[in-house]
């Protein structure tokens, strides 16, 4: 059988993947009438899951065949609305060819490299791609964030309108924001090279759309910084040089922090801030 993917390369040579899964993800909200926030579980029924069902699993969540049909199991323990981008990931799997032959894993970062099968990492990317486009409509969130400055609330505000979580929610806002936008991941941690220092806020990882100078892994957050008052207040929001992150350069960035915790599998506390930073782009500079 013709999967819906390959159909659509075949009706436009040489679009890219990305491109033809933001033209089908459209198609089925359009199909269905959705606006935000969307019903993952309405999205899945139209794509003939017969049911999403949780699960005491290792990883975000699968789509199998069973006996009654297709069925997408998430990750009991995780949020809400990290089972609502889980179960729109797996229904993005039903685009592509060959998807029905084995059970997709959406895998937990952290297991990624070996514990479970990740499936084609290529592939994986392309459904979390697709998944945003489900979860967050292009036109609606275009809307919502024209005009808007960028601000903590309204990257809570948003997260709360598309029942979505706050990194969900920054990754998309880098995606579709007009300005050069930088995503940083921070914990209270220790710098993996020296274990025997004490924990500071450092840098886990990046996002980002435009030209942004190199960011160093690990690097810490100093504690009168932006991103630790966060921490200490919920949010924070300031214009501000990214110099003491190693970014000079970067002398009027406007940054929106939050401070957003999370326990692991092993019920840890994780301290961490979601960041997302703006900055105007300079004339004759060229947008990334
Ligand atoms: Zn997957």
């Amino acid at each position: 059988m013709v999967s819906d993917l390959e159909r659509a390369r075949l009706t436009r040579p040489g679009a890219a993947d990305d491109e033809l899964l933001i033209e089908l993800a459209e198609c089925v909200l359009e199909e269905l009438d959705l606006s935000p926030a969307v019903d993952h579980a309405i999205v899945a029924s139209f794509r003939d899951v017969v049911r999403i069902e949780e699960a005491d699993i290792d990883w975000s969540g699968h789509i199998s065949w069973t006996s009654d049909g297709l069925v997408i199991t998430v990750n009991a323990a995780h949020p809400r609305p990290r089972q609502r981008f889980t179960a729109l990931h797996e229904v993005v799997h039903t685009f592509f060819p060959g998807f029905s032959m084995q059970t997709q894993y959406r895998c937990l970062p952290s297991i990624a490299n070996g514990l479970v099968h990740p499936g084609d990492p290529a592939v994986e990317k392309l459904c979390d791609a697709g998944a945003a486009e489900l979860l967050f409509p292009r036109r609606p969130f275009l809307n919502d964030l024209t005009g808007n400055t960028m601000t903590s609330s309204l990257l809570r505000g948003l997260a709360t309108r598309y029942e979505a979580s706050l990194e969900a929610t920054a990754r998309r806002i880098v995606t579709l924001n007009s300005e050069p936008t930088l995503f940083i991941a921070f914990e209270v941690s220790r710098k993996p090279s020296q274990p025997n220092n004490s924990p500071a806020l450092r840098i886990q990882y990046h996002y980002s759309s435009g030209q942004w100078p190199f960011i160093p892994k690990y690097k810490a957050a100093p504690d009168d910084s932006v991103f630790y008052r966060a921490i200490l207040d919920g949010a924070s929001d300031e214009v501000t040089s990214l110099a003491s992150l190693g970014m000079p350069q970067i002398d009027n960035a406007h940054v929106s922090a939050i401070y957003s915790p999370y326990y692991d599998n092993n019920g840890d506390l994780h301290m961490r801030v979601l960041a997302v930073i703006t900055r105007p782009v300079h004339t004759g500079e060229r947008r990334g």
